[in-house]
């Protein structure tokens, strides 16, 4: 019987590759104007922060997803005053925000998942601040009944240890769990290793999963339907 869904967001709940294309452009052309950089040099130095930031850090944690610290790094490399990251950061959420929009189905099978009386989770590899804020814009969070960021398990899903705070905040066994993502590694087999039920969200051929596949969120409720 299943009594909870579990979602990824980035990729799941919205076209991530999209919105972050026209934010890493805005971000670009301000750090070109603003340092007298050229487009490659900013595209190198921001995976040379990337490197300098997992090194520091550890790559299993939320903070080598923050974007402030990365552009913090950057400035740092360039000689230029940190006072410039805040700035930098709120551009590119602020242009993400903008262009990000919720995947085709994304209102439909939440509305649906309520609508059985199911428990409504997130399990996200990323700080909590955004990813609030994104829920929001999405106009999903106030249907979400918890949250599990990587954030507060110190882990990044793969890790077990974010699945199962999700079973623990879900307050049910993970085989009562669906968990919905659109990575195979991070989200699909890390929740069945987990003992969840992976649902990949993945529209391209595949191979041989031994768990369901969707195309995109419209298939989800007829899917969890079979379910409960
Ligand atoms: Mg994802």
């Amino acid at each position: 019987m299943l009594k909870a869904v579990i979602f990824d967001i980035d990729g799941t709940l919205y076209d991530y590759d999209a919105a972050h294309a026209r934010a890493f452009a805005a971000l670009t052309d301000y750090a070109c104007d603003a340092f007298g950089l050229t487009p490659a040099r900013f595209e190198e130095l921001h995976h040379e922060a990337d490197m300098l930031l997992r090194q520091r850090a550890g790559v299993n944690c939320a903070a080598i997803h923050n974007r402030l610290l990365r552009y913090q790094v950057i400035l740092e490399l360039t000689g230029q005053p940190v006072g410039f990251a805040p700035t930098l950061e709120r551009l590119y959420w602020d242009t993400l925000l903008l262009w990000m929009k919720p995947n085709s189905g994304l209102h439909e099978a939440f509305d649906f998942i309520k609508s059985k009386g199911l428990i409504l989770g997130i399990g996200t590899n990323m700080t909590a601040d955004w990813q609030y804020v994104k829920l929001e814009k999405l106009g999903v969070l106030h249907q979400v009944d918890f949250m599990v960021t990587s954030e507060e398990t110190s882990a990044e899903k793969p890790d077990p240890r974010l699945f199962e705070l999700c079973t623990e905040k879900a307050k049910c066994p993970p085989s009562e769990c669906a968990f919905v993502g659109d990575s195979l590694k991070g989200d699909a087999l890390g929740a069945k290793a987990a003992g969840m039920r992976p649902i990949w969200l993945h529209d391209g051929a595949v191979t041989t999963v031994d768990f369901p596949t969707i195309p995109s969120l419209e298939a989800l409720p007829d899917l969890l339907a079979k379910e409960c």
